[in-house]
């Protein structure tokens, strides 16, 4: 199947959300919403000079300033234009690639199964249980067989998401916007709850802040055991996914950085 950027970002109605942070997300965000130094250090793990990495989020600047300076081949994929145009407009030109993609769609044709390294920084966190699946698909299909996926995951709640389960709670409304059993948290459902519970994000206006949060809707909470299904249940064309190793992110609490291996599809025979 022949897909084009443009087509499959206007099919995922979370991007509009993203389009109204751009690059207040490095400007005015929390710092702890970003990878430290020290995190980025293991996403660069095994990463050399020529190497061929996608990071998927143009959010994550300073990972993709970072692989620029190693030498590495960078391609940047975000279903967000003004993420897209923020980012382009932050770096030098002609220093990365920066395409409107939405991972949770196959591959752009050109890309797949021609990436070394695939990275995220807390993407699969911003995904619902359908797209967490087609997310770690989309990844998987980009990568070169022996290529690797580097994508941390915040386990368990946010301390906003508690803050928003004791107040429906207190409210008698938690089933409006969470299903304890999918470990699903609906923002653009959660009405007056939302705006009660909000945590400020670094500098960003409330306002922005609380239509941000509704746009983004429906987001999966996992354990490490969900993140191991995940990954293990990822087949594309019979391509499959082998974890390798599990990081903690020391500063940040409960979050990990995921290791895993494209592995060949298998020769029956
Ligand atoms: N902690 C992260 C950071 O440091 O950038 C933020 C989380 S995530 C990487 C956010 C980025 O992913 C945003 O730029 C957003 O537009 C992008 N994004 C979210 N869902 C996406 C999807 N389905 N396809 C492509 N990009 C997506």
């Amino acid at each position: 199947m022949t897909t084009t950027a443009t087509e499959t970002a206007s099919e995922n109605e979370k991007s509009a959300a993203w389009d109204l942070i751009g690059s207040l997300f490095w400007e005015s965000g929390r710092t702890t919403a970003k990878p430290s130094d020290e995190e980025i250090g293991l996403f660069m793990d095994g990463i050399g000079a020529g190497d061929t990495c996608t990071v998927v989020g143009a959010s994550t600047k300073d990972l993709v300033e970072a692989l620029i300076a190693r030498g590495a081949e960078v391609t940047v994929l975000d279903f967000s234009a003004r993420m897209c145009d923020d980012l382009r407009a932050a770096l030098p030109a002609g220093s990365c690639r920066v395409l409107r993609h939405d991972i949770t769609r196959p591959a752009p044709e050109d890309l797949r199964g021609t990436q070394q390294f695939v990275l995220n920084d807390r993407l699969v966190n911003r995904f619902s249980e359908t797209e967490a699946r087609r997310g770690v698909e989309g990844m998987l299909d980009l990568l070169a067989d022996g290529g690797r996926l580097h994508t941390s995951i915040k386990l368990g709640l946010y301390p906003m998401d508690e803050r928003m389960i004791a107040v429906g709670r207190e409210r008698g409304c938690l089933e409006r916007f969470y299903d304890a059993d999918a470990k699903i948290v609906d923002f653009a459902a959660a009405g007056d709850v939302l705006t009660d519970a909000l945590l400020p994000h670094g500098a960003i206006d409330s306002a922005t802040l609380l239509q941000w949060y509704r746009g983004r809707g429906r987001e999966q909470r996992f354990d490490h055991d969900d993140i191991v299904a995940l990954l293990d249940a990822a087949d594309v064309a019979g391509r499959t996914l082998a974890l390798l190793a599990t990081t903690p992110f020391g500063q940040a609490p409960s979050t990990r950085m995921y290791t895993a291996e494209a592995r060949p599809a298998r020769q029956d025979g």
